[in-house]
């Protein structure tokens, strides 16, 4: 049973996050929303969280600063009790073609998108010791999986994620944690909302379900994660992205 729980959810001011909040608060779940500094976004989310009868917290945090997590960390267990659910969600992209990438885009990117994930499992990690059970889900990218001509950064961030998510779980799994990452395909967000038209139909054309995921659909996976029925699952990565891997 999920209810009454806490779901700690980076980046969960727009898009993928935002959807996996609402999600998890249909379930009964309270919310710590993490956000960068979008505040009026994270507010709305607050608010349409809040009307589903759960409880939403805001914490702006830059999920790269190590410090920062750590206080935050603390917080959120002080207001709002023990992370039952952590989702690694917040990422940045920063995409050039490896001949023109400098090395601060390099790092931006890993810094946000597999650090930033590692100083959340970091500072949750005591807790999900004490509680003898829980979940993390670590959104990563069917990029991680396939690689993308201009995403060197990003895809090294999500591959890194699936060796972090498999690491983990295997640490936790004696704690009865467990730990996976969802690999999501081209979801319509304000990410994928940056691409050219062009760029768009290309990628459409190449999802053999034809049309772009929606946040919701990636939501509904983790959810699954999150949930009593997803107890047998550790180290997955499981793709949400209309058949582009297969
Ligand atoms: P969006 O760009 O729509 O939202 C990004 C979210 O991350 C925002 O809430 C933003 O906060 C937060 N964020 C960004 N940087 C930081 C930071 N340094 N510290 C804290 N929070 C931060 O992204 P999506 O919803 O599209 O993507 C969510 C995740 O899913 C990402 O990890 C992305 O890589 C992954 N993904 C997305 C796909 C897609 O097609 N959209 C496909 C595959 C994976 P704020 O609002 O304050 O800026």
């Amino acid at each position: 049973m999920l209810k009454g729980k806490t779901a700690l959810i980076t980046g969960a001011s727009r898009g993928i996050g935002r959807a996996v909040a609402l999600r998890l608060a249909q379930e009964g779940m309270n919310i710590a929303v993490v956000y960068a500094g979008n505040t009026a976004a994270a507010e709305e989310t607050a608010r349409a969280v809040r009307e589903t009868g759960a409880q939403a917290n805001l914490y702006a945090c830059d999920v790269a600063d190590d410090a920062a997590v750590c206080a935050l960390c603390k917080r959120v267990a002080e207001e709002m009790g023990p992370v039952y659910a952590l989702v690694n969600n917040a990422g940045i992209t920063r995409d050039k073609l490896a001949a023109q990438m400098k090395e601060e885009d390099f790092d931006a990117v890993l810094d946000v998108n597999l650090k930033g994930a590692f100083h959340f499992i970091r500072h949750t990690y005591t807790g999900f010791l004490r509680q003898r059970g829980g979940r993390i889900v670590n959104i990563s990218s069917v990029v991680g999986l396939m690689g993308n001509a201009g995403q060197a950064n990003y895809a090294a961030s999500k591959a890194g994620l699936i060796g972090l998510t498999k690491s983990i779980a295997r640490e936790l799994a004696p704690r009865g944690v467990t730990v996976n990452a969802v690999a999501p395909g081209f979801i319509d967000t304000d990410m994928t909302r940056a691409l050219p038209d062009g760029a768009r139909e290309a990628l459409q054309a190449q999802i053999p379900l034809k049309r772009l995921g929606a946040p919701e659909d990636v939501a509904a996976v983790v959810a699954f994660l999150c949930s009593d029925g997803a107890a047998y699952l550790t180290g997955t990565v499981i793709p949400v992205d209309g058949g582009m891997a297969m």
